[in-house]
């Protein structure tokens, strides 16, 4: 019984059940640098180079080891260009009875796959995805009659079960949540440990002159390349940050700072999701740095919340809302994206850091994507595909699973509160007090309205009136509405004017 063993560019992982199992004289892995998943939106550059190179690295390692393995590189004449052609022509060349394939991390690919075994006249067996530590039927049982799908209480069910920083049945320390003492802004002059960097290797290089011909007008840059390609690699970066950032990643989890984009963030987001690294490796490096002392524990659990719980979560959130959550538009925002999320050319200095910084590294933080980035789109009713498209195409960790729940979710509230308690938005003094953007910014954060004053400022609070109806009866938006509701007349008419003259310019692509 010769199988066909597909392994998809975000499982380059050993373990999985079908390499595990699979016969190395019989079976053949076909792996292939697909022209319909490289395209279908224009990934960033340094996207598409670190993950041509990762699997191309990773198939060397399993010829290394004997298996026989199908590799159709982007060029290779015989690239079908379609996933179902290439596995369709492999079969041809090979005497196979199955095609075994581990679930994908999209729907519409998982949609496609179901047909497969119709289509292709051999069985197709799709296996679960072993990395993760709750499988989307979990999160459905979890969901089940709950009417609010809260992170918290799905993370402390994760943390019980797989008996994660628990004195049995108690959470180390007697609280479950540490952040009390997290999110700190970083004083100024600090000294930031660097991130892990890599040399180049002829397999990258090939990748890079690929990418340079073949997709020049994708987004971003690809020099400087620093990124593991490899699982050893990823290990390298695991460990770096453990030793010398986790300790601080707590405190400064929420800072921003012009210049720095890493901070003392893991950067493994690339590595976990594409398979180089598993999330029980980077959880358990984390609770050892604790039990050992060298890590403390508002940081060590403040690290594997964001694994164990918002990873893990908005997985599930994603497979049990699926289809609907692309589409869901709660506010019925429909402005298109500006230009200048291409360039970074705005006066908001906030914005164009983390534009640029995107460009850059295919990378921005947490709060720069979430607080900065993600509070601007839903401030200016940006409409939810287009912000959804930017988001999985700019980062290089960025996978359906994963993006969309943040976005329609988290930053854009367009699934109507499933995932948020409440619309994450914030005004300019929010930015101030978590970074150092605005002493360089084109606009007052100080200033409330008017053509110097922080855009940030007036689009919260046009933002606050405009939705009144849907919002204010969440009791989390209660202060606000309060604030509001104390707010002159004049004042209210004062920041509306501002925001109209602001959306127009913006709608229009003029110079914001
Ligand atoms: C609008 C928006 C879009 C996002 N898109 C992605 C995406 O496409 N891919 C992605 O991996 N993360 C995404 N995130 C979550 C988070 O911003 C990134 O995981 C993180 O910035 C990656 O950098 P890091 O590895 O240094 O993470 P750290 O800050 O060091 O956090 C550690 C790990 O926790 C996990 N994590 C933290 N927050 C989340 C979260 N909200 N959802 C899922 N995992 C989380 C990641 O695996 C991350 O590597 C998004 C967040 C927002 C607000
Ligand atoms: S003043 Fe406003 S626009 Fe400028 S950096 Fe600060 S928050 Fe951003």
């Amino acid at each position: 019984m010769a199988s066909l063993i597909l392994i998809l560019g975000d499982q380059l992982t050993r373990t999985l059940p079908i390499l595990e199992n699979a016969t190395k004289t019989q079976d053949t892995v076909l792996m292939a640098e697909v022209r319909e998943e490289a395209t279908y939106v224009k990934h960033h550059k340094k996207k598409i180079v670190f993950l041509f190179s990762a699997m191309r690295h990773f198939a060397k390692a399993l010829k290394d080891d004997n298996f026989n393995v199908s590799y159709i590189k982007y060029d290779d004449e015989k690239n079908q260009g379609r996933l179902l052609e290439q596995v369709k022509h492999t079969l041809k060349q090979g005497d196979f009875d199955n095609v075994k394939v581990t679930s994908p991390g999209e729907y519409r690919l998982l949609k496609s796959m179901q047909q497969w075994e119709h289509t292709l006249g051999v069985p197709v067996t799709i296996y679960n995805d072993s990395r993760f530590l709750a499988t989307p039927q979990e999160f459905t049982d979890w969901a089940q009659d709950r009417k609010q799908f809260r992170m918290e209480f799905f993370y402390r069910e994760m943390r019980k079960k797989h008996g994660i920083l628990m004195e049995d049945k108690n959470p180390v320390g007697g609280k479950w949540n540490y952040d009390s003492q997290n999110r700190e802004p970083m004083p100024s002059g600090m000294n930031v440990p660097s991130h892990s960097q890599f040399e180049i290797d002829p397999i990258t290089q090939d990748v890079i002159n690929l990418v340079e011909d073949e997709f020049s007008e994708h987004f971003g840059n690809i020099s400087p390349f620093h990124l593991a390609v490899t699982r050893e690699e990823a290990v390298i970066v695991l460990n770096d940050f453990v030793e010398e950032r986790l300790p601080h990643f707590g405190q400064y989890q929420d800072a921003m700072v012009e210049g720095k984009p890493w901070l003392y963030h893991s950067h493994i987001a690339f590595y976990l999701n594409c398979g180089l690294l598993s999330p029980r490796e980077a959880i358990g490096a984390a609770e050892s740095a604790y039990y050992a002392g060298t890590a403390p524990l508002n940081s060590v659990e403040g690290f594997i919340r964001q694994i164990l719980g918002w990873r893990e979560f908005v997985r599930g959130f994603y497979w049990h809302f699926m289809p609907g959550l692309k589409s869901d538009n709660y506010f019925n925002h429909n402005r298109p994206l500006p230009d200048f999320f291409w360039d970074g050319q705005t006066n908001m200095n906030c914005m164009r850091q983390c534009i640029k910084e995107t460009q850059a590294n295919a990378y921005a933080h947490h709060i720069q994507r979430l607080m900065v980035l993600g509070n601007f789109c839903l401030l200016t009713a940006l409409h939810p595909d287009e912000v959804q498209q930017w988001y999985l195409l700019v980062y290089a960790d960025a996978y359906e699973w994963v993006e969309l729940p943040n976005v329609a979710g988290m930053i854009l509230y367009s699934d109507g509160g499933k995932l948020a308690s409440k619309p994450y938005v914030a005004s300019g003094s929010y930015i101030n007090k978590m970074s150092n953007y605005c002493k360089n910014c084109g606009y007052q954060v100080s200033k409330k309205t008017g053509p110097k004053a922080c855009p940030f400022n007036y689009l919260y609070w046009n933002f606050i009136d405009k939705h009144k109806e849907k919002l204010s009866g969440n009791p989390r938006m209660a202060m606000m509405y309060k604030t509001y509701g104390r707010m002159k007349d004049e004042n209210i008419n004062a920041m509306k004017d501002s925001a109209t003259i602001f959306l127009t310019k913006i709608s229009k692509n003029e110079e914001v």
